[in-house]
């Protein structure tokens, strides 16, 4: 009974960013739970190893080369798994980036770079994946919010605004399309070892430290700590949740 609350078996689901990081640990928990992938990202080396990576577990697993920024290419991505995979039950709106500027040095181009990458992506690939998950009769959004999504940064205007507006695009999409069954959640993840994080904790001195000392868990986190919440959420031991952020942070955003 538990397992067939969490089987993604016929299921098929999108990745943005799902070539590595935080989006390869989801799609290997959607992959195990039985869900076919699309991996999209801009980077084809690194797409084809996740696919290398996703199809020994026993599903079906294609690469797209797609910036999410570009709304034809967006377009031609959900095309495409709707030919290839058949159908699209999960959107796991992933794919981000940061540029680590105080807001009176961020240049408006870089401002623009990064909210059309963190924010306006999600709204590009969930409008353009909504037809066929209602025609599937409903689906699951996941995005992918931050602790920034809570809290501010002097290093991170940009990045924060695109966070606390991911959290406000999924109420909003939650509302809008719980009558045709799709449920629409955020993931606020705290500190993670990625190539995201990688430059910040060797350019920010204390980082690593501070990030330790603050975090209950005692611990940064790992890419793996990302596949239960992702199956979880595009399962139907989720069906009657929707609208939430849910932090996965190891305790960091609880902590004084
Ligand atoms: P990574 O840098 O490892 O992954 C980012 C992914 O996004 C890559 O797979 C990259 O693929 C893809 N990507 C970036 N820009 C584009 C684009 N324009 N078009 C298509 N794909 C793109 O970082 P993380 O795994 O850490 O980050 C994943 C998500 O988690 C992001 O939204 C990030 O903001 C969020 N997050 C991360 C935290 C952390 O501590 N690491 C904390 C909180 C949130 P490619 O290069 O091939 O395009």
């Amino acid at each position: 009974m538990t397992s067939m609350m969490f089987d993604l078996k016929g299921k098929v689901a999108i990745v943005t960013g799902g070539n590595g990081g935080i989006g390869l640990g989801m799609a290997r928990g959607l992959a195990d739970a039985g869900a076919d992938i699309a991996v999209v990202g801009r980077n084809a080396a690194k797409s084809a190893a996740a696919v290398a990576d996703l199809t020994p577990r026993g599903v079906r697993a294609i690469a797209i080369a797609a910036d999410v920024t570009d709304k034809d290419a967006v377009a031609a991505m959900i095309d495409r798994v709707g030919s290839e995979l058949g159908r699209i039950d999960i959107l796991v709106n992933n794919a981000g980036m940061s540029i680590r500027k105080p807001p009176h040095i961020l240049e408006a181009d870089e401002w623009q770079q990064v909210i059309d990458t963190n924010l306006t992506s999600a709204f590009t690939c969930s409008k353009a994946a909504y037809p066929a998950m209602k025609a599937g009769g409903g689906g699951k959004i996941i995005n992918i919010g931050s602790m920034m999504s809570i809290f501010g940064a002097s290093f991170a205007p940009a990045y924060a605004a695109s966070k606390g507006g991911i959290v406000q695009f999924t109420r909003a999409c939650a509302c809008a399309w719980a009558d045709d069954n799709i449920q629409v959640n955020a993931i606020l993840p705290g500190w993670i070892d990625t190539d995201l994080t990688k430059a910040a904790r060797e350019q920010v001195d204390g980082l690593h430290q501070r990030v330790l000392s603050r975090t209950p868990a005692g611990r940064w986190g790992g890419i793996d700590d990302f596949a239960g919440i992702a199956v979880f959420l595009s399962s139907k031991a989720s069906d009657f949740m929707t609208g939430t952020a849910i932090p996965v942070d190891g305790g960091y955003s609880v902590s004084a």
